[in-house]
């Protein structure tokens, strides 16, 4: 059986607070983190697990673009949450084969940690929005709680349709830093800086692998 976020709170039993960041990490940058420790401080959670896709379905379609070979997304992850308490990666969708869908994430870790933990799968409000495409989307909700963060340009939980999915998701505002991994890319591609967007030792990674660079020969 699966119990909602809400039901799995009222039983009682629930002995930890497990949030849940999934993305494409290309690269992981201070957004991510930024959200990541909004969400665990306000809500109080055990901790937050970083969860790299291998294939995230959402750009395995021909026009989009290349994703980094994810021995890159996460060595950058393990790189940029070092030290930081609560923090952990959890390689569960890089090691399973075929596209990844959220809806499998947190089947696979609600196999793996059991009912007596709350899965909190935390969005940014772009996310959320598009939340109908995703694969099950109401089996997604019925396994976990919901909770979206704040990004700019992002919609709020409350203006959503109620028959939108993440109608009802709890909501931290966040610090709505306007930073992205698509501007990220662009910028390294430029030769810019991005100093203050990525934390120093994944700066120091794109460099040292030429991530992104125009004349990148990495793997990708
Ligand atoms: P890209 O620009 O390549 O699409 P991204 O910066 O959106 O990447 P992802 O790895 O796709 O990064 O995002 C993973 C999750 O983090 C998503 O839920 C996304 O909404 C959220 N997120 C990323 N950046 C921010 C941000 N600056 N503020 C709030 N949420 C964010």
């Amino acid at each position: 059986m699966e119990l909602t976020g809400a039901n799995s709170s009222r039983v009682g039993r629930i002995r930890s607070r497990i949030g849940v960041l999934g993305g494409t990490f290309d690269p992981v940058h201070n957004g991510h983190l930024a959200i990541a420790s909004a969400v665990f401080n306000v809500l109080e959670l055990t901790r937050v697990l970083f969860v790299p896709a291998a294939r995230p379905w959402i750009k395995a379609s021909s026009s989009a673009p290349d994703v980094s070979h994810i021995k890159h997304r996460v060595a950058m992850v393990e790189l940029a949450i070092e030290g930081r308490e609560g923090f952990e990666l959890s390689r569960v969708d890089a090691d399973r084969c075929g596209l990844s869908y959220s809806v499998d994430t947190i089947s696979d870790l609600r196999a793996e940690y059991g009912y007596a933990v709350e899965l909190l799968l935390i969005l940014g409000a772009d996310a959320l929005e598009e939340l109908p495409r995703w694969r099950e989307p109401e089996r997604l909700v019925r396994m976990c709680t919901l909770v979206c963060v704040g990004r700019p340009g992002g919609v709020l939980p409350e203006d959503l349709h109620s028959d939108h999915p993440g109608y009802g998701a709890q909501f931290v505002s966040g610090p709505m830093l306007p930073v992205s991994a698509t501007d990220i890319r662009r910028r390294v591609a430029e030769g810019l800086s991005v100093d203050g967007l990525v934390p120093s030792a994944v700066a120091a990674y794109l460099e040292q692998h030429g991530l992104y660079g125009r004349d990148s020969q990495e793997e990708r």
